[in-house]
């Protein structure tokens, strides 16, 4: 069972293992060079407003473009970062020191006709031309999907890998309830500090046995754009669990064939002549990049 205090939402937004900010620092980083005229009240006040990841993604940028230039576009606004692999990749990721710098810098894109956002990007500061680049922000009210029931079991719930991390909580939430069934609620883990999606998930089906088929299928594929992705739908197994088997609080291993979570020991020890495959959290089952 979930712990009392913490319903399913609240401790899989935040990455755990890293340092927290407050969420006062996130919303408004004083320490910023950012001067932006949106202040903490106006953010927390307006329900218009979208609030946000830190770090939003920037695609087809002109060909030669680099790290610096794009650092030059954007240094304005109060960045810390500019995330980009390589040359010649068309993209990269801008990481902006507050909420409110991000904000500033949405409000300077242009929006397209169907809610996409492009940025006139100068790559040469010399000449007047303006490139429109498309900007793909993360809104963070995309990181959640339905209500949390508060009682959901461990059986009815499933982690996801692999995700996209332009998936919306609701979008996941579509496509894994018409295949196996009716999803009650979807949480998109977060980095604590950029507030960007991991590549993962909790998904709490209403019934025990679309969560036990959803583990059993291992994969399913997402359609993003032209693209299929794999994603990996696994048990929840929790790092300290108390085995079914020995009583003892270790971490957990499942059987998709025995439908059981149990200790690493007992597995072995109830699997001798078998050939169910062990899942642990570890257990990828597609190619990990
Ligand atoms: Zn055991
Ligand atoms: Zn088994």
């Amino acid at each position: 069972m979930w712990s009392q205090s913490h319903p399913l939402l609240t401790p899989y937004l935040f990455d755990t293992t890293t340092p927290q900010k407050s969420p006062f620092s996130y919303f408004c980083d004083t320490s910023s060079t950012c001067s932006s005229e949106t202040s903490c009240s106006d953010l927390s006040s307006s329900s218009s407003t979208s609030l946000y990841s830190l770090k939003v993604f920037i695609g087809g940028l002109p060909k030669g473009a680099t790290k610096v230039q794009v650092l030059l576009n954007c240094q304005k606004y109060g960045v810390s970062d500019v995330e980009m692999q390589g040359h010649a990749t068309g993209y990269c990721f801008v990481i902006f020191k507050s909420q409110a710098c991000c904000q500033k810098f949405m409000r300077d894109c242009v929006t397209g006709s169907d809610d996409r956002f492009f940025y006139p990007f100068v790559q040469d500061v010399f000449c007047s031309k303006r490139n429109m680049v498309e900007v793909k922000p993360f809104k963070l009210v995309d990181a959640r999907y339905g209500l949390s029931v508060g009682k959901a079991t461990n059986a009815q719930t499933i982690f996801v890998g692999g995700l996209p991390r332009d998936t919306t909580a609701e979008q996941l939430a579509m496509k894994l309830e018409a295949k196996f069934g009716v999803v009650d609620e979807v949480a998109i883990d977060l980095d604590s500090s950029t507030m960007y999606p991991r590549g993962t998930a909790m998904v709490v089906f209403r019934k025990k046995s679309c969560a036990h088929r959803a583990i059993a299928a291992q994969t399913f594929a997402i359609r993003k754009l032209n693209q299929y992705r794999l994603i990996e739908l696994k048990p929840f197994l929790e790092v300290d669990k108390q085995c079914s088997v020995c009583r003892l609080f270790c971490p957990a291993v499942f059987c998709a064939s025995c439908s059981k979570v149990m200790c690493s020991s007992c597995f072995d020890a109830n699997h001798i002549d078998s050939n169910h495959v062990k899942i642990s959290r570890g257990t990828f089952y597609t190619l990990r990049r």
